[in-house]
């Protein structure tokens, strides 16, 4: 069998849906809904030795992923990505064992990848017409690539401010594109309004069940790649949260899959001081994070004022011993010519949150040297060119002084 996936349910009331139709949100009370599986069954087919066999791309996973017909998957590569390690940024900061997953080497350059693999091939598979997605950027050029590969229309809608190449992405991927004059809720707010009448299946952030399952995989690779042993700590930087809660759900899964024990690592999520209603609401001791006020940052994939899973998220902090931090727009832009110039990493600005949070988080004592720590470096730094100050010397090939302008 290739898929175990059983049915639907609500992450909040426990209602339960089928799985062989389209859903977004719980019909309920409009939280999120997980994909569920035949864990037991699945146990004797995806172990271990089988998973080694198979080649590394997310699709090794297929027993506990949704798409249950082969040929209707969707995929230009995804998934299979390095666990690098970080030698020199990693002793400056005092943890010499910081691992970075390098998640740039995806299609379309983030781990948007994943989940649109996913999301894509359910809603093929289940008999969409068209997709449509708000996006801070990343998730609407991976939208745009799976859906022209699936031969599906794509609607996206991002703020006006997204970085240019994400709109000449989409607009490469033949993707319907707008630009919105607000942030990506407002954007939300018209693919709300607008998917019933006209016919869009609404791939919005941890609104579909299935991006999340595509995120999840994240969990199992990091647990095979560190041969079954969870870190100590994984830091996340985090917008709609569908990577931190999906990868938190594929340790409940694994554990119950036989593949792992119970240890869980910490998890930990970084936003920007700018944009941070799930740090604020950690702090605050609550489950629900209100829509923050005049989000802005740098990062467009954290710039995410409001989240449906915000409980997801601050259940899997608080469970695992995690915590939630905000970093600065000049940090962040520190960190990421600091992190490329010293092992060769160069990130978007929301892995490079991590970065600094990591070396934050060291300099606390919440993370202890000898740890084993995870940062999640979630897109490509190419993309954001327009956040390095170029100031570039001009060399004249005839001036016979040449030599003496070069330091
Ligand atoms: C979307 C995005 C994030 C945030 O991911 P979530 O799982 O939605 O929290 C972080 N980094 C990059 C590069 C992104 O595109
Ligand atoms: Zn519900």
């Amino acid at each position: 069998m290739y898929s175990y996936l059983t049915q639907l349910e609500c992450t909040f009331c426990g209602a339960t849906y089928p799985a062989n139709e389209l859903h977004t949100v719980c019909a309920g009370c409009g939280k999120v809904l997980y994909a569920r599986y035949d864990l037991s069954a699945a146990r004797g087919a995806m172990t271990k030795e089988a998973l080694a066999s198979r080649p590394f791309t997310l699709w090794r996973y297929h027993e506990v992923l949704p798409v249950l017909d082969p040929a209707n998957v969707v995929t230009l590569g995804e998934g299979g990505t390095p666990l690098l390690p970080l030698p020199h940024f990693g002793r400056a900061i005092g943890l010499p064992g910081l691992l970075a997953k390098d998640e740039s080497g995806n299609p379309t350059g983030s781990f948007k990848a994943r989940g649109m693999a996913l999301a894509i091939s359910r809603a093929k598979e289940l008999g969409a017409r068209a997709v449509a997605a708000p996006s801070a950027g990343n998730a609407a050029s991976a939208m745009s690539a799976y859906a022209a590969r699936a031969g599906l229309p794509a609607y996206v809608f991002m703020p006006q401010d997204t970085p240019t190449i994400m709109q000449a992405e989409c607009t490469a991927y033949g993707a319907h594109v707008y630009l919105v004059d607000g942030l990506i809720n407002d954007a939300g707010k018209i693919v709300r309004e607008n998917s019933a009448a006209r016919g869009w299946f609404d791939v919005s952030t941890l609104k579909e069940p299935y991006r999340a399952e595509g995120k999840k995989t994240m969990g199992y690779e990091l647990a095979e790649q560190l041969d079954w042993e969870l870190p100590d700590a994984i830091i996340y930087p985090t917008g709609g949260g569908t990577g931190i809660v999906g990868m938190w759900k594929a340790f409940a899964e694994m554990e119950t899959l036989g593949l792992i024990g119970p240890r869980r690592p910490k998890m930990i999520c970084v936003q920007s001081t700018g944009c941070a209603p799930i740090v604020e609401a950690f702090n605050r001791g609550e489950r629900h994070a209100p829509l923050f006020a005049g989000a802005q940052t740098l990062a467009p994939g954290i710039r995410v004022p409001i989240a449906i899973g915000d409980y997801l998220i601050l259940d899997a902090l608080r469970e695992s011993g995690g915590t939630a931090l905000t970093v600065t727009d000049d940090e962040i832009l520190a960190a990421t010519r600091e992190v490329a110039a010293s092992d060769g990493l160069y990130a978007s600005p929301e892995a490079a949150a991590t970065f600094v949070a990591a070396r934050k988080l060291a300099a606390s004592g919440f993370l202890g040297g000898g740890e084993r720590v995870i940062v999640f470096s979630t897109g490509a730094g190419l993309k954001h060119t327009e956040l390095i100050d170029l100031d570039l010397p001009v060399l004249d090939p005839h001036n016979p002084a040449v030599s003496a302008q070069i330091a």
